[in-house]
């Protein structure tokens, strides 16, 4: 067995003794090492859905995961046994006209961690894909490693702008994934990362972790800015 928190109705999280996740063939169990807090989980916890996806039933949230691979299926090489991933939290159904052609993030049929009815990662153990387990270096944390998932959100953002050496950036809003995306454009090359927010206290920080201007948009205009993207 294994230990999980479960969101049992909006507002109600309970420490629940599970089942481990059976494994299928072409997956890994994961031992859970960190776990992020996304604003889905926050918003399900809070609301009790987003959108159309309803939390109906008992769901285990958490979907941005770091761990260690306890167990492998019958078609997985045993030499993973032990190896520190990153999981890429979703399982498409690999047949569907998206999924060959290679935009599984658009699979009708995708289950993803956490969002009603797939658990997510608030427990001890889950399961995924052995391919969506990646190896990650010694010298990166666990806790590192679970933020690789918002992490990919920000490099994407910036691979679809086209963000190369020397452009300007302006980024809407100085949440987590609005710095990280300002973090991933310094990477790229950005040389002027403006980020707007309405918290004062965001925008602070937005100015140590990677943008170079902040701009309040309650009192700040962005007309005129000129940026690239
Ligand atoms: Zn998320
Ligand atoms: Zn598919």
């Amino acid at each position: 067995t294994m230990r999980a928190a479960v969101l049992k109705r909006q507002g109600v999280i309970a420490l629940e003794t599970l089942a481990v996740p059976q494994l299928e063939a072409d997956q890994v169990l994961v031992q859970v090492a960190a776990v992020g807090v996304c604003g889905s989980d926050v918003h399900y916890y809070e609301h009790g859905r987003i959108g159309d996806y309803v939390v109906d039933h008992p769901l285990i949230l958490g979907h941005e995961l770091s761990g260690r691979i306890a167990a492998v299926g019958d078609a997985v090489d045993p030499a993973r046994i032990g190896k520190r991933v990153a999981v890429e939290p979703q399982r498409p159904c690999r047949t569907c006209t998206q999924c060959r052609a290679g935009r599984y993030n658009l699979c009708p049929d995708i289950e993803f961690y956490a969002t009603p009815p797939i658990d997510g990662a608030f427990a001890e153990y889950v399961t995924i894909q052995s391919d969506f387990a990646y190896d990650i270096p010694d010298n990166v944390s666990d806790e590192a490693a679970a933020l690789i998932e918002p992490l990919s959100v920000g490099l994407w953002a910036c691979e679809r702008a086209g963000i190369r050496p020397g452009r300007r950036v302006l980024i809407a809003g100085a949440g987590p994934i609005g710095i990280i995306t300002a973090q991933a454009a310094r990477a790229f090359g950005a040389t002027e990362i403006y980020i707007t927010d309405i918290a004062e206290d965001r925008l602070a920080f937005a100015l140590e972790h990677g943008a170079t201007h902040v701009m309040n948009a309650r009192t700040d205009g962005v007309e005129g800015l000129d940026v690239d993207a």
